[in-house]
């Protein structure tokens, strides 16, 4: 049963529009589940009643027709309380209502499921059977299971039938898609739907003017692909038991295969582009194999998958290959998921905007975005990527509010807060030369976070007095290999003398979790709990050894270098840490290198050190408050994971407390305490921070300006009143409200919101 509720999920995922994802549904738990009838009602966005939209069993004549207030009849109670329905006799029960145009009168036992999403109930998933019948208990649950999984993929489709169909063009005109602020601005531009490099299923349809080129490139890269199996063949048959061979006889048979060929082609010659076409005639392979009884046949799904991934690399690296302009002004890049290297792939110019399904605002791409200054909204999970391709888009990265095709009121709406936007970014300018000094005084250096060799400069020119927060990891992750010393320490060389004087803070190696180096892969159940920063380098000290010779060396004759240490969990990570720092010290003096010994530092990112601040801050010279992933630890929620986004908030009353925690244990030793997370550069949380009694903040150089905005306009007196009142609030929301409400009477509300 759980294979075929896995391939009716894969099929409706893959469905073209809402309604043949209906169809299918109910085609198939009928058959499935051996019953008469299956029907789905679907909420009316508009007029708020469930509506029968597909049905095998029920007259056709009445789909589209029958309509239920959710005070109304059995499907309405079932929506009603949200909760399933088990009856043996439906006609007996006080809120039956017949509707002739259904023939239902022939059907007696009834069994309805609320489909929920988020929350909200979406619709109902309905059995009917001719007897009188009380379906069991496990075809209850079963039904609630299916309910349960096909509810985001409804959600899904809903929002993709959303473009194209009826049912969502209502649903999206005016109404926007909703995710996570990823990066804070306003952007309008025109839809550029990316993909991760061979993977078919997000591969959009595109339509193409030149139907035979088109075919041609097909074909040129099945050619390739043949190549490619027979150079593999070539490769490992003599280290084969003769026949292990076969598999990739098979490979080629489907290469030349009639059905798989002469329906890609065929779906070109219908106007889809070739890679859209691959994904068409790919995915019916699949789901075909899947289906079959037979184990042995059912993998055989992978192998087509493996090979049309092998078939769109092709067709890619051709399209890459001849198509500069494949960005046009300002696109708005649109994906399942946006990786770093995508960002990246577009000519800074040309990026206007970022729109993902996953991730959210402390995920990593989120943080590139700050870093360039693109609006980004992030964890959109019912984002129709397959449909936007080339449409208009505005990206809201304050609200985290997404508008497809925008009725022209809200398209001049945001043409006027994004000029209001680039004025107040204007005004901001002036603040660049001036001291990050509060209205009674004090000094709270604002440093920049970086990661790249291109950061250096929007860094500098930010007014940054240093870097607070250089993640070591870009220079790991954009080659093949681990960098060795000499390669490392050219690259943190450059940065530590375009700041020299000013203070550089690198990070010692912090892979694991979500970022991951393609070389050294680490395959674990619970990465972010598992082998991730100080954890792999203290078992790795020829890693750690390595990074720690090249940034002492690289900071000969200008130490400005600070190390600071990642994912510090237990006070012996931080004697053993800084014994090999001592041991890479003496072995360098000893070589004759003019290395001086960097202050050293601990990131305060897992939970267990609050508890131990003090003898924490006996050990080191400076603290640095990771508020990403702490806050992640101290509330249990994954940082990328869009399904618990509206959990995540660095202002929860906990983490506030605890960044409290950290300030009075460091003050004591007078060790000095800074906030390198994305907190540091929110304006409501920097205000906060403040009155907290943090020393300094690191951000991305893109918040710098207006955070010293925030510094220079409130006094730490008056801050920290505030934060006295904020720490007695019981949830995140008061406190932003109580912040950003401080921060509007100020007359910095443009900091938090789109506009001035
Ligand atoms: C943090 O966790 O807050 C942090 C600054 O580190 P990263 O985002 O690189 O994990
Ligand atoms: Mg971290």
């Amino acid at each position: 049963m759980l294979d075929i509720l896995r391939s009716i999920i894969q099929e409706v995922n893959a469905a073209r529009n809402l309604d043949q994802a209906l169809t299918i549904i109910v085609e198939r738990v009928k058959s499935a589940l051996l019953v008469d009838v299956c029907s789905v009602y679907l909420v009316d966005q508009d007029s708020g009643e469930l509506v029968l939209m597909a049905s095998d069993g029920l007259l056709p004549e009445s789909i589209g027709f029958v309509r239920l207030k959710f005070d109304e009849g059995l499907v309405g109670l079932v929506a009603q309380r949200a909760e399933p329905i088990n009856l043996d006799n439906a006609p007996d029960h006080p809120r039956y209502r017949y509707f002739p145009e259904t023939g239902e009168e022939w059907y007696h036992a009834f069994l309805g499921v609320p489909i929920i999403h988020h929350r909200q109930v979406l619709g109902v998933l309905v059995l009917q059977q001719h007897a009188e019948y009380r379906y069991d208990e496990d075809m209850v649950t079963l039904l609630v299971t299916i309910a349960a999984q096909l509810a985001g993929a409804i959600a899904h489709a809903e929002a993709s039938g959303g473009i194209d169909g009826l049912q969502g063009k209502r649903r999206l005109d005016g109404y926007p898609l909703k995710g996570m602020p990823g990066a804070p601005g306003v952007a309008i531009g025109r839809a550029v739907v990316v993909h991760p490099h061979a993977d078919i299923d997000s591969i959009p349809d595109r339509p193409v003017e030149d139907v035979v080129a088109e075919q041609d490139r097909f074909m040129a890269a099945i050619g390739a692909v043949k190549r490619d199996v027979r150079a593999m063949v070539d490769n490992i048959s003599d280290a084969l038991p003769n026949g292990d061979s076969a598999l990739f006889d098979a490979y080629l048979l489907m290469l030349d295969s009639d059905s798989f060929i002469g329906g890609v082609l065929d779906n070109i010659r219908g106007g889809n582009w070739a890679p859209g076409a691959l994904r068409v005639v790919a995915t019916e392979h699949i789901r075909a194999f899947n289906e079959m009884e037979d184990l042995y046949l059912r993998e055989r799904a992978e192998d087509v998958r493996d090979l049309s991934r092998r078939v769109l690399q092709q067709l890619q690296q051709k399209q890459k290959q001849g198509k500069g302009d494949a960005y046009p002004r300002n696109t708005v890049l649109v994906g399942e998921e946006i990786t770093a290297s995508m960002l990246a792939e577009v000519p800074p110019a040309r990026l206007a905007g970022v729109v993902s399904v996953r991730g959210s605002s402390t995920s990593h791409t989120a943080i590139l975005a700050r870093a360039l200054g693109i609006p980004a909204v992030l964890g959109v999970d019912d984002l129709p990527v397959a449909r936007i391709n080339e449409m208009d888009v505005i990206v809201d990265g304050y609200s985290g509010r997404v508008y497809v095709n925008a009725p022209s009121g809200v398209k001049r709406e945001y043409k006027r807060l994004k000029k209001e936007e680039q004025e107040l970014s204007n005004e901001l300018q002036e603040l660049r030369g001036l001291e990050s000094l509060t209205e009674d005084g004090i000094r709270i250096p604002l440093y920049a976070n970086t990661g790249l060799v291109s950061d250096i400069r929007p860094s500098i020119e930010s007014g940054a007095e240093g870097i607070g927060l250089y993640r070591t990891e870009f220079p790991f992750m954009i080659r093949e290999r681990f960098p060795g010393e000499e390669e490392q320490r050219q690259v943190y060389r450059q940065v530590l003398e375009a700041f020299a004087p000013r203070p550089v803070t690198m990070r010692t190696l912090d892979v694991g979790g979500d970022k991951a180096l393609p070389y050294f892969p680490i395959k674990e159940d619970n990465p972010f709990l598992g082998w991730r920063g100080i954890r792999i380098t203290l078992d790795h000290p020829e890693i750690f050894l390595a990074q720690i010779r090249a940034m002492l060396k690289a900071s000969v004759g200008l130490n400005n270098l600070q190390l600071l240490l990642p994912m510090i969990s237990t006070l012996s990570e931080v004697d053993e840490a800084l014994s090999l720092i001592r041991r890479a010290y003496h072995e360098l003096l000893e070589e004759g290198e003019a290395v001086v010994l960097p202050k050293v530092g601990a990131m305060v990112e897992v939970p267990s050190v609050i508890y131990q601040i003090e003898p924490l801050a006996r050990r080191v010279d400076f603290l640095s408050i990771g508020s990403n992933d702490l806050t992640q630890y101290l509330l249990a929620v994954d940082r990328n994971n869009a399904r618990v986004a509206g959990l995540y908030d660095s202002l929860h009353p906990a983490v506030v407390h605890a960044v409290r925690l950290v300030v009075e244990g460091a003050r004591n030793h007078r060790v000095p305490v800074s906030v390198c997370g994305e907190m540091a550069g929110d304006p409501a949380a920097a205000l906060l921070l403040l009155g907290l009694g943090i020393n300094s903040l690191s951000m991305s150089a893109s918040s710098l300006l207006r955070i010293k905005w925030v510094i220079r306009s409130f006094s730490r007196r008056r801050a920290r009143t505030l934060a006295k009142k904020v720490m007695e609030m019981e949830d995140p929301q008061s406190i932003r409200r109580a912040l950003q409400g401080a921060l509007e009477k100020e007359g910095l509300g443009g900091l938090v919101r789109a506009g001035k």
